[in-house]
């Protein structure tokens, strides 16, 4: 079971199209749960764990679906573009995929990052990706990068070369992680784009908190 509570992003309900499904908790639930039950966040699925298990519920349907493996939508939407199964995926480029405040960037490439913060962009054009650095501010304020970033890779390299994609992917992931500062509010990693040096903090936690000292 994932910590996370609340709707699950990306998870689009297969009964009514929403996404607006919650997870669902098995076992004998604490204080906790139960307040996070009576809010909405998560869903009760009693103390008896059944053969066939669901890790979700749909508040707007009511139907229990789903597994934490499998793909979200997003992550189907780039397995498809590359032509590769959703495990085939996960083996060369890990998991957690999602096109949140990713523009598309010149000629047509379709972004996609993974890791929270986001460590790695993964842009695909046809039948080439690329790998890159993700910027969370590509949309808004300059275009994305272009596909001439790094080496061009094929649906090919992810078949048979999952081993090397790993390493070139987790290269630019774990560069990408030692940029990362700590937000002294909220205590959590935080992209150097999105960090306020002067408060030492996330820019989530300097508008949050701007009054807090009048
Ligand atoms: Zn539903
Ligand atoms: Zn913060």
């Amino acid at each position: 079971m994932g910590g996370s509570v609340g709707v699950q992003a990306g998870r689009v309900c297969p009964g009514c199209g929403r996404e607006d499904s919650i997870p669902l908790v098995y076992g004998t639930p604490g204080a906790d749960l139960f307040e996070q039950a009576e809010s909405g966040r998560v869903a009760l699925g009693g103390c008896l764990m059944p053969e066939e298990t669901a890790a979700f519920v749909c508040r707007s349907c009511d139907l229990a679906w789903g597994n934490e493996s499998d793909p979200t939508a997003d992550e189907a939407t780039l397995a498809g573009l590359l032509d590769v199964g959703h495990a085939e995926l996960v083996r060369a480029l890990g998991a957690g995929w999602r096109r949140e405040g990713v523009a598309d960037g010149q000629d047509g490439v379709r972004w996609f990052v993974s890791g929270e913060p986001a460590q790695l962009a993964v842009g695909v054009q046809g039948p080439w990706f690329v790998l890159a650095r993700p910027l969370m501010s590509w949309g808004e304020h300059r275009p994305g990068p272009l596909m001439g970033d790094g080496p061009r890779l094929t649906r090919d390299d992810v078949l048979h070369q999952p081993h090397l994609v790993a390493e070139v992917a987790e290269a630019i992931a774990s560069h990408r992680r030692r940029s990362f500062r700590w937000c002294r509010t909220c205590r959590r990693a935080t992209a150097p784009e999105s960090f306020v040096a002067s408060e030492g903090s996330c820019e989530g936690c300097v508008s949050a908190f701007a009054d807090a000292g009048e």
